[in-house]
């Protein structure tokens, strides 16, 4: 493994946000109102909130709180957080937090609706490649022909706020955690009166309320292809959330030189290797967006249009970025887009 530029890229990677906000967002001023802006790292990532209000400040670092202890709550990494005791406990049944037992329902039903795609018992496979133990390696068939029962999702169900699993079954809320945690974020620069504020969790932009001004904020996407290269696209929105999962985000090189990215096919218990670039996905929460950015991308394309285009369950809107240079948009994000660099193709997907 080529273990130093592997480091390099991922933490180069890292911290350029798949999404950036477009030039004039940091400059956005309204004399009637404070702003505030917080930075910080969390969950393997830089984030910042800038929020606008009287207690702008207050309801910043009341929102970093949160996200640290959701932090706190899901890392697979942390031996105090309540998913290592639970997935390092031979019990098979786990009480669970109000805020636990939230993100399990919902994990557990995109696990059934995006048949398998999304899949949160996939940590003995993460683990296995060295996602969370830095220990990159490509494992034998063997080897994952043994761990892939262990990610059954269908061996694991909840009762109350109890979850019961198969033993040796692991969680990792890795493909949902940012946007489950910006969602928090929200409730609580709600909750301290703020109405206008934007959060980049690592490149997951969640938007709330609009600029102070009254318009829509100015969102760009990044150039997946050349990180210090301009936007791909401007986005005009407001309210929402946009989510993208891009196998540039983390990955290593292999010994045979091959790219293996952090998003696994729950399937085959390899590393996703499809036509797909980078899948953003916008709609109103952050935990609905994250988890179809990661299981978009798990589909490939044709899935992915087609699981849009018929989906009763999700209501979103979404762009593919694929790699003959190529797009995919849903027609309902088509209105808010401006095209800033060249695509081969671009593909609008309609209903019908
Ligand atoms: P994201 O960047 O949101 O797509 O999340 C990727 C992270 O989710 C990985 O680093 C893993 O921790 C986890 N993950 C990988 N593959 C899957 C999958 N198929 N379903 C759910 N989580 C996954
Ligand atoms: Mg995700």
């Amino acid at each position: 493994m080529k273990n130093s530029k592997t480091g390099f890229l991922l933490i180069f990677r890292n911290i350029i946000p798949a999404v950036i906000i477009a030039a004039g967002f940091f400059s956005c001023r309204n004399p009637s109102s404070t702003s505030d802006v917080i930075s910080f790292e969390a969950m393997n990532t830089f984030m910042s909130i800038k929020c606008f209000g009287k207690k702008a400040s207050m309801a910043n670092k009341a929102a970093k709180s949160k996200i640290l202890q959701t932090e706190k709550l899901i890392s697979v990494t942390d031996t105090e957080s309540q998913i290592f005791k639970i997935n390092n406990s031979s019990d098979t049944e786990s009480l669970l937090t109000e805020e636990l037992d939230f993100l399990i329902s919902q994990s557990l039903d995109a696990a059934v609706k995006t048949n398998g795609a999304f899949n949160p018992f996939l940590y003995p496979i993460t683990k296995e490649w060295g996602f969370t133990t830095k220990n990159y390696h490509v494992p034998n068939d063997a080897r994952i022909k043994e761990l892939l029962p262990l990610t059954d999702y269908n061996k694991a169900h909840k009762k109350g706020n109890v979850l019961f699993k198969a033993p040796g079954m692991q969680l990792d809320f890795g493909g949902i955690g940012k946007g489950f945690a910006g969602d928090l974020a929200i409730e609580t620069l709600k909750e301290n009166g703020i109405s206008s504020a934007v959060l980049d969790l690592g490149g997951n932009i969640q938007l709330l309320g609009k600029k102070p001004d009254g318009n829509d904020w100015n969102i760009g996407l990044r150039n997946p292809w050349k990180a210090d290269a301009e936007p791909v696209f401007a986005l005009k929105l407001s309210d929402c959330a946009v989510i993208t999962s891009g196998g540039y985000e983390r990955f290593f090189t292999g010994d045979d030189g091959k790219e293996y990215i952090h998003i696994f096919d729950g399937k085959t218990g390899r590393s996703v290797d499809n036509e797909l670039v980078s899948v953003t996905i916008i709609t109103k929460k952050g935990i609905t967006g994250d988890l179809l950015s990661t299981a978009l991308f798990v589909m490939g394309k044709e899935k992915a249009m087609d699981f849009w285009k018929k989906s009763p369950d999700y209501d979103f809107e979404m762009i593919l970025l694929c790699k003959d240079n190529s797009a995919v948009l849903s027609e309902g994000i088509e209105k808010r887009i401006t095209k800033l660099a060249d695509f081969s193709k671009i593909e609008i997907c309609k209903k019908q």
